[in-house]
C-alpha cells in the first residue's frame, strides 16, 4: 500500500536551491517517488523574522513508509545537510515538514499531521495550492484553495521564475 504525502521543503542558509534539490534526491532514495514538485518560492521568514529569506517548495511523495518512518526519513535528510536545532523557527540549512499524509489524522508526541500551522502559513499554502488546490484538508473540511483564500498571513511569497 502506498500513501501520497505532501512535504514542505525549506532552506535559508547556503545554496538554497541546491539544498532543496539534494533533499528531493535524498527523499526519493529513502522514502519513495517524488511524483510532483511545485515551483520554488522565495519567502520571508515566519515566526522569527530577523533572518534571511527562505526558499520553499512542496513535493508530493508516493511512499510505502508509515508516517513515523517518513518523518524519520525527513529528519535524516535534514541531518545530511548539517541541520542544527538551535532557535525554534530560526535559520536552517534544510527543514522538511510533513504537511499531509494521505487523509490521515495523526497526533503522537513526535508527529502532528496535518501540520497544525498549515492554515496560517502562505509559504506552505501557496506551493501546496499549485499542486493540489482541490485537495480537502481532512480536519477542516476546506480545500487548499479555500484555506489559501482565507489565510491571514501577509508575509512575502514570491515565485521564482523558471523554477
Ligand atoms: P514548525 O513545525 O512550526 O514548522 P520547525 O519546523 O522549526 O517548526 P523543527 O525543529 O523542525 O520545527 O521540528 C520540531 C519537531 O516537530 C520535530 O522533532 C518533530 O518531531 C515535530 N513534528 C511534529 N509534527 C511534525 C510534522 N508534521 N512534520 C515535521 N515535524 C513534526
Ligand atoms: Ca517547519
Ligand atoms: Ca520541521
Amino acid at each position: 500500500m502506498t500513501t501520497l504525502a505532501y512535504l514542505l521543503l525549506g532552506s535559508n542558509l547556503g545554496d538554497r536551491a541546491a539544498r532543496l534539490a539534494r533533499a528531493r534526491t535524498d527523499l526519493a532514495g529513502a522514502a519513495g517517488h517524488v511524483v510532483a514538485a511545485s515551483a520554488l518560492y522565495e519567502t520571508a521568514a515566519w515566526g522569527v523574522e530577523d533572518q534571511p529569506d527562505f526558499l520553499n517548495q512542496v513535493v508530493a511523495l508516493e511512499t510505502s513508509l508509515d508516517a513515523p518512518a517518513l518523518l524519520a526519513a525527513c529528519q535524516a535528510a535534514e541531518l545530511r545537510q548539517g541541520r542544527e536545532r538551535r532557535v525554534r523557527w530560526g535559520a536552517r540549512t534544510l527543514d522538511v515538514d510533513v504537511l499531509l499524509f494521505g487523509s490521515e489524522i495523526i497526533t503522537i508526541p513526535t508527529l502532528t499531521v496535518p501540520h497544525p500551522a498549515l492554515p496560517f502559513r502562505r509559504f506552505a499554502l501557496v506551493p501546496l495550492a499549485e499542486l493540489a488546490p482541490q485537495l480537502v484538508h481532512p480536519q477542516l473540511s476546506r480545500t487548499v484553495a479555500e484555506l489559501l483564500a482565507e489565510c491571514p498571513d501577509e508575509l512575502k511569497v514570491n515565485k521564482m521564475e523558471g523554477s
